[in-house]
């Protein structure tokens, strides 16, 4: 896996002071991508084993409150498990909540073992496409209001889409 940056301390994207993974590589092809260098499956840095152990670490900082997972497209990470293996022990090592942004919707995560795998380990996904003209400024963590802020182990739990209550 490559990723294009770390953000160790992120407001913006899900609830809290959070570390946030910019994972690289993309398949969609949305118009008006927020970043279309991050849709390049070898852009940025290869991630290591070294820069895994540092991010675990710094996640166990108590100023951190939880870690967002973004891309690029991270359900498009299943050609090899780096990402599955990271998701994995940022749950058993931190427990720190996981939100996870994806331009494919739950239903299509769930449907494929590898991805399905990947968001067992998440506690809130942020699904579908980014839709240029339904893009609303005013919406709270995510760019168009066709997305859904899910709580993930809710709707895998009951077998539906259990969307997250947000303040
Ligand atoms: S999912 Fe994100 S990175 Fe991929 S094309 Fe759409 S906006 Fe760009």
């Amino acid at each position: 896996m490559y990723y294009a940056q770390i953000r160790k301390y992120d407001t913006a994207n899900g609830p809290g002071i959070r570390s946030s993974l910019f994972v690289s590589g993309c398949t969609h092809g949305c118009k008006g991508c927020f970043n279309e260098k991050y849709k390049h499956f070898k852009y940025g840095h290869l991630w290591t084993s070294e820069i895994e152990d540092d991010f675990i670490k710094h996640l166990m900082n108590p100023n951190v409150y939880g870690v967002t997972i973004l891309g690029g497209e991270p359900m498009d990470q299943v050609r090899d498990n780096d990402l599955l293996n990271l998701v994995k022990r940022i749950k058993t090592e931190t427990n720190q909540n996981i939100w996870i942004y994806s331009g494919y919707t739950y239903e299509e995560i769930i449907a494929h073992p590898k991805t399905r795998a990947i968001l067992s380990y998440c506690d809130v996904l942020v699904d579908g496409p980014f839709v240029e003209n339904l893009k609303n400024l005013k919406l709270r963590f995510k760019g168009s209001s066709n997305q859904r802020i899910i709580d993930v182990q809710t709707s895998m739990k009951n077998g539906s889409v259990s969307l997250l209550e947000m303040d």
